[in-house]
């Protein structure tokens, strides 16, 4: 599981940023003052930094310096003022990103994917991930994230689970009850409908073909099946 440290001192917008990264499968620590942030950033090891750029104590400018001198893993610099974001990119400071206040959670969570697949690449690392590969479509369960033919496919939660379940039990026909009861376990909300609308939407995305599925099928009046 990948870590990421957040350096913000705006708590709202930092437990935010929290809430979206841990939602994706990361594991996520804050440190709310610039010093702080510098000293746990440098003494403990994370995979990728968010750092903002105003801060109390030590800035985001100070902060990606000393981090880029030891480390070579990507840094984000978050900043309210664009002329900021200009400035530093000039600077060359080795941020690998820069994203201006307001922007959705969901775009940090994209961007935050997209460098740490990168360096996982180049750091060769990805290897260790446990991966499901069959017919093009790659289920990567590590670092929850899919792949049909090297494009990649935005899944919530549940849909990842629900594929990854069928994916890692082909040829085996399931009910939508056990589908529902394996994939939604003690959770009260929902029913077996919401095995048959997630089957759904997960087809959107994967599926090349949605009238002809060609990974999971449907067994009528049964259930689902996950062809090989
Ligand atoms: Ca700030």
């Amino acid at each position: 599981m990948s870590k990421i440290l957040i350096v913000e001192d705006e708590a709202e917008i930092a437990e935010l940023e929290k809430d979206y990264l841990e939602l994706s499968g990361f594991e996520v620590e804050i440190e709310n003052d610039g010093e702080k942030g510098l000293e746990r950033a440098l003494s403990e090891d994370y995979d990728l930094y968010i750092l903002d750029l105003m801060l109390p104590g030590a800035d985001g400018f100070e902060i990606c310096t000393k981090v880029r001198e030891k480390k070579d893993v990507p840094i984000l610099m978050v900043s309210a003022k664009k002329d900021d974001i200009d400035k530093i990119r000039g600077l060359g400071l080795g941020a690998d990103d820069y994203i201006t206040k307001p922007f959705s959670p969901s775009e940090l969570v994209a961007r935050v994917k997209a460098h740490l697949s990168r360096y996982e690449r180049i750091s060769g690392r990805e290897e260790k991930n446990d991966i499901i590969d069959i017919h093009g479509l790659r289920i990567d369960k590590t670092a929850r994230r899919v792949w049909v033919n090297d494009d990649e496919k935005m899944l919530t939660t549940k849909e990842f689970d629900l594929l990854t379940f069928l994916a890692e039990h082909p040829n085996r026909v399931f009910t939508k009850e056990e589908l529902f009861s394996r994939i939604w376990e003690m959770e009260l909300v929902g029913d077996i409908a919401t095995v048959t609308v997630h089957i759904k939407k997960i087809r959107e995305k994967i599926e090349p073909n949605k009238s002809k599925p060609q990974y999971i099928e449907t067994i009528w009046g049964v259930g689902y099946r996950f062809k090989v």
